[in-house]
């Protein structure tokens, strides 16, 4: 329903739960988020309030300067602790959040249970993530043939192309990638995302109210478009091409 996301010199946390409680007169069920710090993930998620989040981040931090927030309206799986965003990627090397729906994730969880994945929640969203891991491993498997050295998260924006080439359905998505840490990617078909340039640090939103106060220039996800975000600069590619341009403007607050 609602995802935030942030990569910068702060603590990822302090936006990401005022972004969170930005989104929540959207309606939501259960919320979440991750964060790397110190070579390691860290996922705290649960149902019911944002508030209980807090509770729970106050009681036990996520430190770290890059994360990724979600506010869940359940689809698929009831809306438990562990169907709650962000879903964590194969040998827990990355989180993701997404919103919409993957219409043909039993057939992508049948392909992925045969290569030996094992799933822990019964959302369509987790075979996003499983699907993006295995992509991944074979990316780095091919990289390592080659012996190549290519541009940097060149091997991210190709597992990610491949994955999402075989989505059926809608997404807003947002990745945070352990052993990245200084990236996140996000990514967008027929659900809404927003990208808040700020100084020296980068802001996602699934819509712009979690933006105002905090970045006045937005770059707007178009569809089919995928977007590698680090704390100084936006790439934008095409799902299925190249590079795309992208404008900026300005973030119109509602006086
Ligand atoms: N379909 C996903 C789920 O049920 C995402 C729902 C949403 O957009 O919050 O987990």
């Amino acid at each position: 329903c609602g995802i935030v996301g942030y990569i910068g010199p702060n603590e990822a946390t302090d936006f990401l739960l005022e972004g969170l409680r930005r989104l929540e007169y959207r309606g939501y069920d259960s919320s979440g988020v991750a964060t790397i710090h110190n070579g390691d993930l860290a996922v705290t998620k649960t149902a019911g309030r944002i508030d209980d989040l807090a509770r729970t981040l106050k009681q036990y931090p996520a430190p770290g300067t890059i994360g990724l927030g979600h506010t869940r309206w359940a689809t698929h799986g009831p809306a438990t602790d562990e169907n709650a965003h962000p879903h964590i990627g194969g040998r827990r090397v990355l989180a993701l959040v997404h919103n919409g729906v993957i219409e043909n994730f039993r057939v992508l969880k049948q392909k992925l249970t045969q290569l030996g994945y094992t799933f822990s929640t019964s959302t369509d969203t987790e075979v996003i993530a499983q699907l993006l891991d295995y992509e991944l491993q074979q990316c780095q498997a091919a990289a390592r043939d080659e012996e190549q050295i290519t541009e940097p998260y060149a091997m991210l924006v190709e597992a990610m192309q491949a994955t999402l080439s075989q989505l059926r359905g809608t997404y807003g998505l947002a990745v945070v990638f352990r052993d990245w840490p200084d990236v996140l990617l996000a990514a967008r078909l027929g659900s809404p995302l927003v990208i808040g340039i700020g100084d020296g640090e980068h802001f996602i939103a699934s819509d712009q109210s979690p933006l105002v106060g905090r970045a006045d220039k937005i770059v707007f996800l178009a569809d089919h478009e995928l977007a590698v975000v680090t704390a100084k600069s936006i790439r934008v590619v095409n799902r299925d091409a190249g590079d795309v341009h992208h404008t900026v403007k300005m973030l119109e607050v509602d006086e």
